[in-house]
Parts: C-alpha cells; structure tokens; sequence
C-alpha cells in the first residue's frame, strides 16, 4: 500500500506553506525587531508534505535561525557549545556585537 503524498517546495520564506507547522520564535535577550526574512519564525519549510505535514526545512540566514534581529548596537545571543569543566560539552548563550545595523 503506497502512502499518499502531496510535496509542495517551496523557494523562500514568501511561498505558502513556507510556514506551515513553524511557530513564531520568542525574543531573546534584547534583540529588536521580528526579522523580516523569516517574519520571527527563525526558518522555513523547504519542502512540506500536506499529507503527513512532515518537512523539511532551512535556517534563515538573515537571524541565524533567531527569528529576530538587532538593529542597534546590543550584543546579539549566539548559541554555541564549550566544554564544561568535567569535559562534557553543553550549551551556552555567547553575546557577539552586532553585525546587522539597518
Ligand atoms: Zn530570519
């Protein structure tokens, strides 16, 4: 027995479904404004199945995958791995200048 699908593709973050089971990110840190790539959802849909609603999606390049962006000069949270003190690897928020002033 074949299982239905239905694959839409999607080329940007403007296409319909490009949103389709992504929600909205929560700002983080002081960040300010809702990036207008991704439209505060930090990635999109690159290929979504109507059927199953699985898919498979991008990192919006504009926020790093944040949803939100930094306009002035706060320091934007970047999420990376260290090696805590008993050498088991974690996650950590690093602060980075910002790098998009518009
Ligand atoms: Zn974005």
């Amino acid at each position: 027995m074949s299982h239905e699908k239905r694959i839409v593709t999607c080329t940007g973050p403007h296409d319909p479904h490009a949103f389709d089971g992504i929600p909205l990110r929560h700002r983080s840190g002081d960040l300010d404004r809702r990036c207008p790539l991704c439209a505060g959802h930090g990635q999109w849909n690159r290929e979504f199945d109507l059927v199953s609603q699985r898919s498979k999606r991008c990192i919006c390049d504009k926020c790093d995958g944040r949803g939100w962006i930094e306009t002035g000069d706060d320091p934007v949270p970047v999420p990376d791995i260290e090696r805590s003190e008993h050498g088991a690897p974690r996650w950590v928020t690093r602060f980075e200048p910002s790098d998009d002033r518009e």
